[in-house]
């Protein structure tokens, strides 16, 4: 595996080598690597003859400083998952090549997309991540984006980064969330999580396991908020369990068209995020 820091020797080399007629899949990470960023490296090594990881910790798409500064960094581990899962290159900027002095952060026009679910809970997260995740197109400018179905709402949001910004020449996969074996989401916050929290955590697929189930007997409206009542008295505290409309995250009314569950909820200071397809 080639590590670059410099985003300038990245963008060479990749070009070099897809002269030589490579392809490239990318998988863009914060790190504190799991099996699920994984699972899109195996994939992308189905999809392209060279995979590409990013380990970025982007500052500007937390709109919480505490999570910031307490977000998992594993590094030394994080190299030894991608040599062992055959990763060809690890892009590690600093914060200056992502965003150098001269950066000028766009506006992206996500329209409503930013305003449901995380949207309303995470102002400008967003943003921050398509400032992210424009640049690093632009440096790795790959054949194939891998992203993963537990952040659903963020990949409709690159979904329209890509159309935005004219990608054409990139694909967009995305790939099914890898969940321990209790059903818990794979995710790299769930290090911060003590054996008391853990334990409640897988909570949060039951929740969503069984809103599938009540579906066939429930309104939408019914369910999310039993969901939402028996997360709270299990010591969540809920920003929302939603059940939407997964080609545009709007609430559910029509249950011919494809319905998803989402959920996002805190345990202490731990926000966790999951989702499920319904039907
Ligand atoms: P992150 O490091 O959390 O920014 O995630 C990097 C990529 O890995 C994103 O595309 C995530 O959706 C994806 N990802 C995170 N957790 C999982 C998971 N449990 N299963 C599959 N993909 C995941």
């Amino acid at each position: 595996m080639i590590l670059f820091k410099k985003a300038e020797s990245l963008s060479h080399y990749l070009k070099t080598v897809k002269q030589d007629g490579k392809t490239t899949g990318f998988v863009p990470t914060m790190g504190a690597l799991h099996a699920g960023h994984l699972s899109l490296l195996k994939e992308a090594k189905k999809l392209a003859s060279l995979t590409v990881c990013s380990i970025f910790v982007n500052p500007t798409q937390f709109n919480n400083a505490d999570d910031f500064s307490n977000y998992p960094i594993t590094l030394e581990q994080d190299i030894e998952h991608l040599v062992r899962a055959g990763c060809d290159v690890l892009f590690l900027p600093p914060v200056a090549e992502i965003y150098p002095a001269a950066y000028q952060a766009p506006v992206y026009p996500l329209g409503y997309l930013e305003n449901v679910l995380e949207g309303i809970y995470r102002p400008g997260h967003f943003q921050g991540v398509c400032q992210v995740v424009d640049r690093l197109l632009q440096i790795v400018d790959p054949g194939v984006l891998l992203l993963g179905q537990k952040d659903f709402q963020q990949c409709q949001v690159i979904a329209r980064l890509l159309k935005i910004t004219g990608r054409n020449n990139t694909q967009l996969s995305v790939a099914p969330t890898i969940r321990e074996s209790d059903g818990l989401a794979m995710s790299s916050r769930n290090l911060r999580l003590n054996k008391s929290q853990r334990e409640k955590a897988t909570a949060l697929y039951q929740a969503l396991t069984e809103a599938k189930e009540a579906l066939h007997t429930h309104t939408p409206e019914q369910v999310s908020s039993r969901a939402k009542q028996n997360l709270e008295q299990k010591g969540f505290r809920v920003d929302y369990f939603a059940i939407c409309d997964a080609a545009t995250l709007l609430p559910a009314t029509d249950h011919s068209k494809k319905l998803i569950a989402l959920v996002a909820a805190y345990l202490d200071n731990i926000r966790l995020i999951d989702n499920l397809p319904l039907n």
